[in-house]
């Protein structure tokens, strides 16, 4: 299995995720390449085609639950079509089966790849910093209509805890019950 060794020569995550958010292109992708996915393609894209209409379910349901309960922030704006919210995916650190079960999924059948070995901290949570293999020069996606929920998911407006938005995206969150001036 997969050994994951801290790598203190990375930048930390806020650091990276300022990059990020000013990055013109795409980050170099790691030393010698990136991995290969062992999983074929003929297993690999019927997976994601069969699952499909599960994380639009899901999302559908998530939407629906935001219009009966408001969530303190909304997100105006719109997508400037850059990548850059791409550039630095952030997965839990695989712990226990269903962690690596999860690790297995986002690497194998997905295709993110571990950008490094550094194990960082976000929100109090350990996580690791993914590329993703579809990620195409011009920032847009090689599989859109496919993209995993992660993708679908940002930027992040939850009811508890501040938004998470990638700096220069088009998008902002906005209070809800500003007061008018
Ligand atoms: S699957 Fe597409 S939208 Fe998701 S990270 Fe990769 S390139 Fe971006």
């Amino acid at each position: 299995m997969l050994k994951i060794l801290p790598d203190p020569s990375d930048p930390p995550l806020d650091e990276l995720l300022e990059i990020a958010g000013e990055a013109t292109e795409p980050p170099a992708v790691p030393q010698g390449g990136i991995p290969r996915q062992w999983i074929p393609g003929w297993i690999r894209w019927p997976l994601r085609i069969i699952i499909l209409p599960f994380i639009l379910l899901d999302l559908a349901a998530q939407k629906f639950a935001r219009l009966l309960i408001r969530p303190p922030f909304k997100q105006e704006g719109k997508c400037l079509k850059r990548g850059n919210c791409c550039h630095y995916i952030l997965i839990p650190r695989p712990n226990g089966v269903f962690g690596w079960l999860f690790y297995l999924w986002s690497t194998q059948v997905l295709g993110f790849y571990p950008r490094s070995s550094r194990i960082y901290e976000s929100e109090g949570k350990k996580v690791l910093v993914m590329g993703c293999r579809y990620l195409q020069g011009d920032g847009s996606c090689r599989h859109y209509r496919l993209r995993p929920t992660v993708c679908r998911k940002w930027p992040v407006i939850e009811y508890f805890g501040y938004p998470r938005i990638l700096k220069g995206c088009g998008f902002k969150a906005v209070l809800r019950d500003q007061p008018k001036v």
